[in-house]
């Protein structure tokens, strides 16, 4: 009988070797535990307790077939027999709990971190620092051998299968555009020659590791760079793949030194399930679609639709191992979504950190992390419905301890409500139905619109009092003295987001933090919000189209704006936005500099009279005075923790935790605050003894 919410999700499919229960593939993910201390164990309870959430099939994170393709020079590579019974640890915790997995093999090319790093041709990539050495025709022989033997490796340590990886620009997708091999033997030139090393690795694999062993081909649909492939030509090669013995298409959208964004918040959501559409009707085997498919409801749509066969989440995978079960047991609401914020995932790994996630901290920390229940629960006090406080209250309730928290405003939210109103931030909203639905799950009392008095918690019985009070927003003295003037022109960002000021049409924003950027985004953006979250805007804002070599039309992008005259300030002589997060940081500068927004550093603010801001800045080596003709200012200078509750209850005898913004302001996100919760809840029983 078909499920009643998501009848196309949960529908199986024969792949060949095997029926997978359902349509949700977990995609491939480098987590950095492939080489931490204990990582096979690691992966091993990372991959069960996703198997154990119901996922129809999982990809590893990207395994080296030899030491040049291996993404920087201690990164995992499978390649010999002494091997296969650490990494059998890892099949085996998903066959337990009844799963299947297949191991992806990535050979990483020019993008190698690597002195050694090998490519089609002698081309360095504009985000390595390494340039490559051109595999000679032998290399190539070698290297296909390579693929054969890890897969070997792999199917002797029990995985179901293997996934080539053959997108976002690694070694595979190197040879086959002609952006990056310029070659002349047999292995570059014509479209023939240039995927001739693909096919020679499915083949060798199939005669390797026999029909029963499940191969899947992640092939790039759209390149977004130029010189990448042509749309028919990608057919061709899918087609090629196919008869070669790939079982399933697994797709790719973009290299990694593209520059249109591909999976970060901005991107709406499905965004790129055009380009399995496209493909889905000229190949015979399953097709799976990628990219910003966060939600059960968007991946049943996408089937439902006939876009794809299969769906992949990765991210969402981290920010929910029960994502599936949850889908499956009608309970959509629990779901933990992933934000596509990138800041806890791969930000990590840029940062050579393990991933994790910002909205689930215990994701590649399960070991650390248990899930234990308490076995005295205690009554706990949290003040502050933020993030820090609500990761906190929704975890202890979780463990059994019974939870107030306390919030003074009439909303819940904290930051997260403010966040949720920039545009490309829309996904904010799912974090605060997943607490509220956490908050009526777990049984935790919410007292909103309640001032939390240190006497009053002090003499309620509890065991242990939580204060997650937050910051407040830096108050500089331009806007202390517009305050004292009643002069409206200069807000705080709090007000305007909050829709306390309206938006002027001429402004000058004083900080380029997070905040600042988010602020300016806020005001830049199209005035009837609905226009960004369509994909075929998205396309048109980025340049996409299918028709073009690479995807990528070359036209400069025409963002759509809302005309407003916006100038992003800051006083640091530094490039404006360089301490934004790495992997979004680019985009949300482009975006902007592209919608019109005039980023100015090394600013001296000056007095706001009637003819707009004045401030001095440095151009050219010279000392300028000058004057911005705005009608507003918006101060996102930072932030001060508002703490005065715990220095309060110090005297009051109960145990009393600082967590989140009200701890430290400084460099507080929303990772660091939920992180604090989390491990802070998971601590309270044995800290309250
Ligand atoms: P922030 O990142 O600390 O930036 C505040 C900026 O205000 C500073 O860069 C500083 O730059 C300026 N400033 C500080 N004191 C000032 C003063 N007295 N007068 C004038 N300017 C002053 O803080 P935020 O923007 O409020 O962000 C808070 C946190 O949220 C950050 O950790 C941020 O990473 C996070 N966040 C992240 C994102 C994201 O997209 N990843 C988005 C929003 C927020 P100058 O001194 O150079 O002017
Ligand atoms: Fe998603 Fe952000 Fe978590 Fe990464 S850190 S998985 S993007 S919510």
């Amino acid at each position: 009988m078909s499920h009643q919410l998501y009848p196309h999700l949960f529908k199986p499919l024969d792949v060949g070797p095997f029926e997978l229960p359902n349509r949700v593939i977990m995609g491939s993910m480098h987590t950095g535990l492939e080489e931490a201390k204990d990582g096979f164990e690691k992966q091993a309870k990372f991959y069960g307790e996703r198997a154990k959430g119901g996922v129809g099939l999982i990809v590893t994170g990207g395994i080296a077939p030899n030491f040049a393709g291996r993404v920087s020079p201690l990164a995992s590579q499978l390649s010999w027999p002494w091997q296969i019974k650490k990494y059998a640890k890892i099949p085996e915790a998903v066959h337990a709990y009844g799963g299947r997995i297949v191991m992806q093999i990535l050979h990483a090319g020019r993008y190698g971190y690597n002195p050694f790093c090998v490519a089609p041709s002698r081309i360095k990539s504009p985000i390595s620092p390494f340039k490559p050495w051109a595999l000679g025709r032998f290399g190539v022989r070698k290297t296909i051998r390579d693929f054969g033997n890890c897969a070997r490796l792999a199917r002797a340590a029990g995985f179901d299968g293997v996934e080539i990886m053959g997108s976002e620009g690694y070694l595979l997708h190197q040879f086959v555009a002609p952006r990056t091999n310029k070659r002349t033997d047999d292995y570059g030139g014509s479209f023939v020659n240039r995927i001739r090393m693909p096919l020679e690795i499915v083949k060798r694999i199939r005669l390797l590791c026999g029909p029963d062993f499940l191969i899947i081909y992640r092939i790039s649909l759209l390149d977004l760079v130029e010189g990448g492939m042509e749309w028919e030509e990608t057919v061709q090669f899918a087609r090629a793949l196919e008869k070669a013995g790939v079982h399933v298409l697994n797709t790719g959208i973009g290299w990694h030194e593209a520059r249109i964004p591909t999976i970060m918040t901005a991107v709406p959501r499905a965004a790129f399930a055009h380009a399995t559409e496209r493909l889905r009707p000229l190949v015979k085997v399953p097709v799976v679609a990628v990219n910003r498919i966060n939600m059960p409801e968007i991946a049943e749509g996408i089937l439902a639709r006939g876009e794809a066969d299969l769906v992949s989440l990765a991210r969402p995978m981290l920010a929910d191992p029960e994502w599936t079960r949850k889908s499956w047991t009608g309970r959509r609401d629990e779901i933990n979504t992933c934000i596509a914020c990138n800041q806890a995932c791969l930000d990590h790994i840029f940062e050579r950190k393990i991933a994790s996630c910002l909205v689930n901290p215990r994701a590649c920390n399960e070991t650390e992390l248990d899930e234990k229940r308490a076995e005295k629960p205690k009554r706990v006090a949290v003040v502050g419905a933020g993030p820090a406080g609500l990761a906190c209250a929704v975890e202890a309730a979780r463990r059994g301890h019974r939870v107030t928290v306390f919030e003074r405003r009439s909303e819940f939210g904290g930051q997260f409500d403010l966040a949720r109103k920039i545009p490309g931030k829309e996904e904010f909203n799912e974090t605060i139905r997943y607490y509220r639905t956490m908050i009526g799950k777990y049984g935790v009392e919410l007292l909103l619109g309640t001032e939390a008095r240190a006497d009053v918690l002090g003499a309620g019985g509890y065991d242990g009092i939580v204060v997650a009070t937050g910051v407040r927003p830096r108050v500089i003295p331009l806007l202390e003295k517009a305050r004292a003037a009643k002069d409206p022109r200069v807000i705080a960002y709090d007000d305007l987001l909050a829709g306390r000021a309206k938006p002027g049409e001429r402004v000058a924003i004083i900080g380029a933090g997070g905040i600042g950027f988010d602020v300016a985004a806020f005001l830049a953006a199209p005035r009837d919000r609905s226009i960004s979250l369509d994909p075929k805007n998205f396309f048109q804002e980025w340049g996409i189209d299918y028709a073009a070599r690479g995807g990528v039309t070359g036209v400069k992008p025409n963002p759509l704006s809302s005309g407003r005259t916006i100038y992003l300030l800051q006083r640091k002589d530094e490039r404006v936005g360089a301490r934004l997060g790495k992997t979004t940081g680019w985009a949300h500068r482009k975006q902007l500099l592209d919608q019109g927004v005039r980023m100015m550093p090394g600013v001296k603010y000056g007095e706001l009279d009637g003819e707009g801001l004045w401030i001095e800045r440095t151009v050219d080596g010279a000392l300028r005075k000058e004057r911005l003709d705005v009608d507003q200012v918006v101060v996102c200078a930072g932030q001060e923790s508002e703490n005065r509750l715990f220095s309060e209850l110090e005297t009051s005898g109960v145990k009393t935790f600082l967590i989140g913004g009200a701890k430290l302001a400084g460099e507080l996100d929303a990772k660091r605050a939920i992180d604090e919760g989390v491990r802070l809840a998971a601590r309270l029983e044995a800290l309250l003894e």
